[in-house]
């Protein structure tokens, strides 16, 4: 932590009120966007589900991480599943990855015939392959190539004519992980996943349009390899980013989200919303 701060997007003032979230439905046609099917941490609540992210670039639709019934989530934000780019994974941890098996059996049954391609940590390939095998998922007539992401700050992951997405392994203590980058021409979206606050993270999201941080704590748990709402916006200060969304933020924290937004806005001194599930935010 700590760097300098670059030339960047625009900043909004201080203390102005976070930006409008776009409209339910389908988003916007054009531009980078994303929704939250879940904003919550391991824990969901009857209000939150475990965080995940949809994140649409023109033509191309990422999902980062799949959490519960990702079929459904993604058409309540008016996504067809069926035109899914690609999945990207940050790591294994079951509320980031459990909703993968339903996923594809849902897209074989749907009749999608274009191979999903998985991103996800190399350490991880064998694992999810070992998951979408144990349902039989593997050979069912759906490709579904798991592609290995090496543990590099900004590696690339995909690219196609609408987005980029890049990665850097974050701080998620013995667990790998990746924090995720997703580039158009004029914009671009960092999610944190799973981490302390870490340099790494800080350097990935240096610059960007929007940084969505995991906020698990309200106060410091040296125990855990998460972040406090403070923390997360103190990454988004040192990277410079235009406004921070508040993500996997823990079930404790849920009855409290006032005070959980206002401790990160003390770190960060910029714009700072918690991310509402199933909205479109245009980037
Ligand atoms: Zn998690």
């Amino acid at each position: 932590m700590g760097a300098s701060r670059r030339a960047r997007a625009p900043r909004r003032p201080r203390g102005a009120a976070p930006p409008a979230p776009a409209r339910r439905g389908a988003g916007p046609a054009t531009g980078l966007a994303f929704a939250c099917l879940g904003s919550s941490g391991a824990v969901p609540t009857a209000a939150r589900d475990t965080t995940a992210l949809i994140v649409r670039a023109g033509r191309t639709m990422c999902l980062v991480d799949v959490g519960g019934s990702p079929v459904q989530k993604l058409r309540r934000v008016g996504v067809d599943p069926v035109g899914l780019t690609a999945v990207v994974v940050t790591h294994t941890h079951p509320d980031h990855v459990y909703g993968l098996p339903a996923l594809v059996q849902c897209l074989l049954i749907l009749g999608r015939t274009a191979p999903l391609p998985i991103y996800c940590h190399v350490e991880h390939v064998a694992l999810v392959g070992k998951l979408l095998g144990l349902f039989g998922l593997l050979d069912e007539g759906l490709k579904v190539p798991i592609l290995p992401v090496a543990p590099r700050e900004g590696v690339r992951v995909l690219a196609t004519a609408d987005l980029v997405v890049t990665a850097s392994p974050n701080a998620h203590g013995s667990m790998p992980n990746l924090a995720v980058r997703l580039d158009t021409r004029d914009r671009s979206l960092v999610y944190s996943s799973d981490t302390r606050p870490c340099a790494e993270v800080e350097r990935l999201a240096r610059g960007a349009t929007v940084l969505v941080h995991e906020a698990t704590f309200a106060r410091p748990n040296p125990a855990e390899w998460h972040s406090t709402a403070r923390e997360a916006g103190t990454i988004a200060r040192a990277a410079g980013v235009g406004r921070l969304y508040l993500a996997h933020v823990g079930y404790t924290a849920h009855g409290a989200l006032g005070a959980h937004v206002a401790a990160s806005r003390a770190g960060f001194g910029g714009t700072v919303a918690m991310a509402e599930e199933l909205r479109w935010y245009r980037v």
